[in-house]
């Protein structure tokens, strides 16, 4: 039996990681309890971009038909593997049914707040410069090269703009005004500059070695393998090292969370979204403006001597098999939009891929459960896990220190579903 903590955290990655930190800052004492090693899940190679502008979540108008026409595409940015799985249906319908006008309009001026905060945060924990994971405020392109894209890409930024963030639209002219090194074969983009990016995996790596180094006991190896509650509390977690308590505890075990508490009862839909990335090196005479290619939802991070390509979302499960059609066709898209851009030849070797936590209703859940008041969820975050980690770190910290958190997470409670 290990000495017992104030808070144990369940999952190191970019979420359990930012929630020590926020909680060990107030002086408690804390654990981690890691399967694996910090950011084995999700964490460590997604696309580091911080997203103001990804206000609008998974679910909204329009996003059923454009995924059924993208299921007839073997090499479409989206897939749903078709089996007889009762979670994965009663998901699809709560997310059918979050796609109304209502929630998703309900939702994006608190995505957006969450966003925001969670960049203002960022930039705060870079100030601290307590360890370099190469933050930098270049901002974002949208870039479209069909009409439509263009349409849809003027619909979101007139959202933008009344939530007061600065977006300008350029052409494949301009585009030089914005970053001198890129060059657009046609149509424009909207530029977000309020924007961030990082990369992941140093940001992960340096996080751990600096909470540990502040008295953070991350024990990694340690799957969990149950809970124990007694009146609604949570009073342990068996673990392949043994078994640990504490007064408190953090769910943070991304898409492995609903998982993790089933054993309590908790009802907290989460689907697997499997994406991948590849990453080149990059010369000083490259773009270094990250990027979305709208219309094939590909996304570029520049990340320092290093370029990285990523995309898909696939829901197949838990599995981390790679189908090479679409990874190529991240690849495949890039010369379509870009002058004088090409991904050097790769193999399946060189893919990685990330689950990331789906919720139906395209928001986090962060919050204490009310069946176990102990008990508190930051899990959920799908393609926005690195955006909000400090943000959801911190209203972690002021929940579980028995504050009002500092942003309305009534939209986010975990037994919204139940
Ligand atoms: C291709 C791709 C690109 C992406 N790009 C971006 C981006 O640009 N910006 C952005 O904001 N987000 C992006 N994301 C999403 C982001 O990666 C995730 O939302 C985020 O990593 C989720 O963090 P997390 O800490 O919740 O989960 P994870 O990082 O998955 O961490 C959960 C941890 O829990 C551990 N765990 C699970 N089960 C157990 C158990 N039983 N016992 C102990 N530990 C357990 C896991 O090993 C894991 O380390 C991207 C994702 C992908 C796939």
């Amino acid at each position: 039996m290990h000495k017992d903590t104030d808070v144990l955290i369940i999952g190191a990655g970019a979420v359990g990681l930012s929630s020590a930190f926020y909680l060990r800052r107030r002086g408690v004492s804390v654990r981690i309890v890691e399967k694996d090693y910090p950011g084995a899940g999700a964490s460590l190679k997604n696309c580091g971009l911080i997203c103001p502008s990804h206000f609008v979540p998974l679910s909204h108008p329009g996003v059923i038909s454009a995924g059924l026409r993208w299921m007839l595409d073997p090499v479409s940015p989206f897939y749903v593997k078709p089996r007889p799985d009762p979670g994965l249906i009663s998901w699809v319908m709560k997310f059918r049914r979050a796609c109304s006008a209502e929630i998703t309009n309900r939702s994006i001026p608190l995505l957006y707040e969450l966003n925001a905060a969670s960049r203002d945060l960022y930039r705060d924990i870079a100030a601290l410069k307590m360890f370099e994971f190469d933050y930098d405020e270049k901002g974002l392109l949208m870039v479209y090269n069909t009409a439509k894209g263009r349409e849809e890409g003027l619909a979101e930024a007139e959202i933008g703009r009344k939530l007061g963030i600065p977006i300008r639209e350029v052409t494949a002219d301009e585009i030089a005004g914005v970053d001198p090194n890129l060059r657009l074969k046609s149509g424009g983009a909207f530029h977000y500059a309020t924007d961030t990016h990082l990369n992941p995996q140093k940001f992960v790596e340096g996080m751990a070695d600096r909470i540990a180094g502040d008295g953070v006991d991350i024990v990694t190896g340690a799957d969990v393998t149950g809970i124990d509650s007694r009146g609604g509390s949570v009073t342990g977690v068996r673990t392949t090292k043994g078994e640990f308590r504490a007064k408190e505890y953090v769910l943070a075990g991304g898409a492995w969370s609903e998982g993790i508490v089933r054993p309590l009862g908790l009802k907290m839909p989460i689907q697997p979204a499997k994406g991948y990335s590849i990453t080149f090196p990059r010369t000083p005479e490259m773009f270094s403006t990250p990027m979305i290619l709208s219309e094939r939802k590909v996304a570029i991070t520049p990340l320092g001597d290093r370029v990285r390509y990523g995309g898909t979302l696939e829901l197949a499960g838990f599995g981390l098999s790679v189908n090479m059609r679409r990874v190529r066709a991240i690849a495949e898209a890039v010369p379509v939009y870009l002058e004088n851009v090409r991904v050097p030849d790769f193999t399946e070797e060189d893919v990685w891929a990330g689950l990331r936590p789906c919720s139906p209703d395209g928001l986090p859940y962060v919050g204490r459960t009310r069946k176990n008041p102990n008990l508190t969820v930051a899990a959920g975050h799908a393609m926005l896990g690195i955006t909000l980690s400090p943000v959801t770190g911190k209203l972690v910290s002021e929940i579980v220190g028995g504050e009002v958190p500092s942003i309305d997470c009534t939209l986010l409670r975990p037994d919204r579903f139940a």
